[in-house]
């Protein structure tokens, strides 16, 4: 199968804060992010005399100025029916309360995305703290980096000032009603613990959040608190479901472009990941720690936020050949992976 081989049938460029129409009743929000991605794709939905929105944007000034124009202008004070929240990360859920508050709604999202934005929401104890630090450290990373990485704790309440406080909640296999048409909700495991997308099968549409993406393959990674997970065997699993939609499916993503192509995206991330692993098999022939297995995926000139994500993205390849039985793990202090 050629992989990569997606169409983009969207011409236009969006600009920010400016609602771009994808399809009948169905417009994509570019808004801005303080990251090296600088953008998140929101939605919004023709839901009856209002608005269905989906994902609400990293919070900041500006994109409080930016909601308050398009709530007002685009949206002609229309009632705002729904909220919905693909998952906790603060691109996604960072501006949820504040517009369920502004426009008296209701925050939907799943069950466990709900309580993991209230628990990262949380202050962390000295004793979290100490854990986190020594999932570092284990994985072989400088004292000095460690250092650093507990003084950047906190970032996500800058995007995410309040948590959700109420919900409804979304129910995989359910269905949700969006102007009278039913979008099929699907709920996957391995970039978060249970990120919703939702299909129009009769309109072959899917709002897939970070699940897949045309250009970004989305981080899949290990938690100081879940050591010994493994999100990137329910991340594979997930693209093997999402490769079984209608091929002519359009896919409305949460960054860059909106594509069709469905099984050769799934198909080629997929390929990706065993690229990788593959790769790992080989390098881990000698025991190596998990900071070499970092620099021999990722280079060795990774800032400290890279290096945090890059972490968690190498451990869960290790601990994904560790469960296959291809790995084996060695060492207390700092550990040592070495393939069988
Ligand atoms: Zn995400």
């Amino acid at each position: 199968m050629s992989i990569n081989k997606l169409q983009y049938p969207i011409a236009t460029k969006p600009e920010f804060g400016v609602p771009m129409k994808v399809a009948e009743g169905i417009f994509l929000l570019k808004m801005p992010i303080p990251y090296a991605l600088d953008h998140i794709n929101l939605w919004l939905l023709r839901d009856g005399d209002g608005w269905t929105i989906v994902d609400s944007g990293f919070y900041s000034e500006q994109a409080v100025a930016l909601w308050e124009a398009v709530l007002t202008g685009f949206c002609n004070n229309q009632p705002i029916k729904k909220i919905v929240i693909t998952h906790f990360h603060p691109d996604h859920v960072g501006m949820a309360q504040w517009l369920a508050h502004r426009t008296k709604s209701t925050i939907h999202m799943s069950q466990i995305e709900f309580l993991t934005t209230q628990m990262a929401c949380q202050t962390y104890s000295s004793e979290q703290k100490a854990t986190r630090c020594q999932y570092f450290s284990r994985f072989g990373l400088a004292q000095t980096e460690v250092d650093q990485l507990q003084d950047r704790i906190g970032g996500y309440v800058t995007g995410v000032p309040e948590a959700p406080i109420a919900y409804q909640r979304l129910v995989d296999g359910q269905s949700l009603t969006i102007n009278d048409e039913a979008w099929h909700l699907l709920q996957f495991s391995g970039h978060s613990p249970g990120h919703i997308c939702l299909n129009n099968r009769q309109r072959k549409l899917l709002i897939s959040g970070d699940q897949v993406l045309a250009n970004i393959s989305p981080n899949v990674s290990v938690n100081f608190y879940e050591t010994e997970a493994n999100p990137l065997a329910d991340y594979l699993a997930s693209l093997s479901s999402l490769s079984t939609l209608n091929n002519e499916t359009t896919v409305l993503p949460s960054h860059g472009r909106v594509f069709k192509g469905l099984p050769e995206r799934t198909e080629a991330l997929t390929q990706g990941h065993h690229k990788s692993l593959n790769q790992l098999r080989e390098f881990c022939q000698q025991a190596k720690t998990g900071l070499e297995v970092i620099e021999h995926m990722y280079g060795n000139r990774l800032n400290l936020f890279n290096l945090s994500l890059a972490t968690g993205e190498a451990m869960a390849h290790l601990n994904y050949l560790i469960a296959v039985g291809d790995m084996s793990r060695s060492g207390e202090t700092v550990y040592q992976y070495k393939t069988n």
